[in-house]
């Protein structure tokens, strides 16, 4: 696994990642209460895709899958709040899905059939947004894009501060301006590798 590590995270700087870092999957935290908050206070996008609560298994669902996997990869981007805020986000969330991805099937490649990736943020307005509703949840249809969209980790309870820790990324606050208010956010991905 160490060379293919290796190849996997050069492969995830090559495709945009600033930082990518392999973790043990037993550093992965899972917790029920951060999956509630997609549904209380609530994301606009909540229940609007296939990739999103209530569609997903949720924390419980990922803990058995947990259980077969040993390595993962995280990634991560930063990204300029004021881009963040902006009409150019999309396209950020969108390199996220496909750093994602394209990890997930370079893994998939090397022999690890059963890698699986996810990323953040929803789908629906990342791929969709042009489209009245997600072709999965209300026609049962097929995935207008199964290349890159994969499922958002809020929905299943994935604590992604935590996550950033164990991979050994600085995190926002360390980057504060003068004002004390960091200038960008992180945008991070996941992809257990087996
Ligand atoms: S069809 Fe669109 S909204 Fe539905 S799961 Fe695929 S990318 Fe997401």
């Amino acid at each position: 696994m160490p060379a293919d590590a290796d190849r996997l995270i050069q492969m995830a700087h090559g495709a945009g990642a600033m930082d990518a870092a392999v973790i043990s999957t037993d550093h992965i935290i899972v917790e029920d209460k951060l999956a509630k908050l997609c549904k209380d206070p609530g994301c606009e996008n909540y229940g609007l895709s296939m990739s999103c609560p209530p569609h997903v298994s949720g924390p419980d669902g990922f803990r058995k899958l947990l259980k077969n996997y040993n390595k993962a990869i995280v990634f991560k981007i930063d990204v300029p709040y004021t881009i963040l805020f902006s009409n150019e986000r999309n396209d950020w969330f969108r390199l996220l899905h496909e750093i994602a991805s394209g990890i997930e099937q370079g893994a998939v490649k090397m022999g690890y059939k059963n890698s699986k990736a996810f990323a953040g943020g929803s789908c629906r307005q990342i791929f969709c947004s042009g489209y009245i509703d997600c072709e999965v949840v209300v026609r049962n249809g097929k995935c207008r894009n199964p290349e890159y969209a994969r499922p958002s980790m809020s929905g299943f309870g994935i604590n992604v501060k935590k996550l950033m820790k164990q991979a050994g990324f600085e995190l926002d606050d360390s980057k504060a301006q003068p004002n004390n208010k960091p200038s960008s956010g992180t945008l991070s991905g996941l992809v257990l590798i087996g």
